[in-house]
């Protein structure tokens, strides 16, 4: 488990992605049996370069030599922002060494979020693109094969499937409330084959995505097979969040984490903390994360006669986008 004080320093002020989120989390797991601790390092050019231009740092360098501002309406940098950025890339690359050397899991409980980021540029709270530097990082640096990417967030993972579009050696699946922002994520954003959005809309809650999952992404995971299992893990889409207008609970968070280890029994784990603005039901969600990875379980999923026409043509039209 990559944990540390320091991930409270990006400080956003009374913004919805403010520390006390992290906070709640720390409150909420106290010590964590069974999740050893790792302390962040910071991340060089060169990985960071693995998903970004120069452009991006260059940016954020000249707004904390100014004192700290925003990159755009959305995205604040206090001025010790840019450097725990760092800390949050290279402390998941840090946990992604030792879950390949220990054939385990992990978690990075950081902040500044990175889904969003661009390869060009910060945006949606996010600075760095922390999971898919993460990603290249372990085909690049690690030699692993088979990678994939899963992002349960409710927004669109924009910014990592921008930094994976030329790279078809990585899977990425975003699932996301749509309309909404940023706006993309359409069925047919499918990369070079590699991508695989599923828009849905809202009001989704526990049975939906477990279906959706079961459905759709059970047999992308079948075929892709992969070593390493990433999953940003934002909690926007629980029934209490502010931002988002999906319904699912904590413990169907779990449930969905529990079927995601038992599918891919083999495969080296690693969530990174997304969204997730009800600090409580944040905090509820993270804790049943971890307690379903430790305990993988088999469930049985709900069946298609219980959900209405407008969430089954989702699921349908997607199914089709995604075999070609
Ligand atoms: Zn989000």
């Amino acid at each position: 488990m990559l944990q540390s004080p320091v991930f409270l320093e990006h400080d956003t002020g009374h913004h919805v992605e403010n520390a006390g989120r992290l906070a709640a989390i720390f409150h909420r797991l106290g010590e964590c049996q069974g999740w050893s601790s790792l302390e962040p390092r910071l991340a060089v050019s060169s990985e960071l370069e693995l998903c970004h231009s120069g452009r991006v740092s260059e940016v954020l360098e000249q707004i904390t030599a100014e004192g700290g501002g925003s990159v755009d309406s959305d995205t604040v940098v206090s001025p010790r922002s840019l450097e725990v950025a760092r800390l949050a890339v290279g402390g998941g690359l840090r946990l992604l060494d030792e879950v390949v050397a220990a054939r385990g899991q992990g978690f990075a409980l950081v902040r500044p979020p990175g889904h969003h980021a661009t390869p060009t540029r910060s945006m949606g709270f996010c600075l760095y693109s922390n999971i898919a530097i993460a990603a290249r990082y372990a085909r690049q640096v690690l030699g692993l094969e088979r990678v994939f990417v899963l992002d349960w967030d409710v927004h669109h993972g924009n910014g990592t499937q921008d930094c994976l579009v030329n790279h078809p050696e990585i899977g990425f699946v975003s699932f996301h409330q749509w309309p909404l922002y940023p706006g993309s994520g359409w069925y047919d954003e499918r990369g070079q084959g590699n991508l695989y959005n599923l828009p849905l809309p809202a009001g989704c809650g526990d049975a939906e995505y477990l279906f959706a999952l079961q459905h759709l992404v059970k047999p992308v995971l079948e075929r892709w097979d992969p070593q390493l299992l990433l999953v940003s893990c934002g909690y926007d889409a629980h029934a209490s969040d502010p931002l988002g207008s999906m319904g699912i609970t904590s413990a169907g968070f779990g449930q969905m984490a529990g079927l995601l280890a038992a599918w891919c029994p083999l495969a080296l784990r690693v969530g990174f903390l997304e969204g997730g603005y009800h600090p409580q039901a944040l905090a509820q969600s993270v804790e049943a994360t971890l307690r379903a990875w430790e305990q993988p379980v088999l469930l049985e999923c709900p069946r298609a006669e219980q959900f209405n026409s407008a969430f089954l043509k989702r699921i349908y039209e997607a199914e089709e986008f995604w075999k070609r």
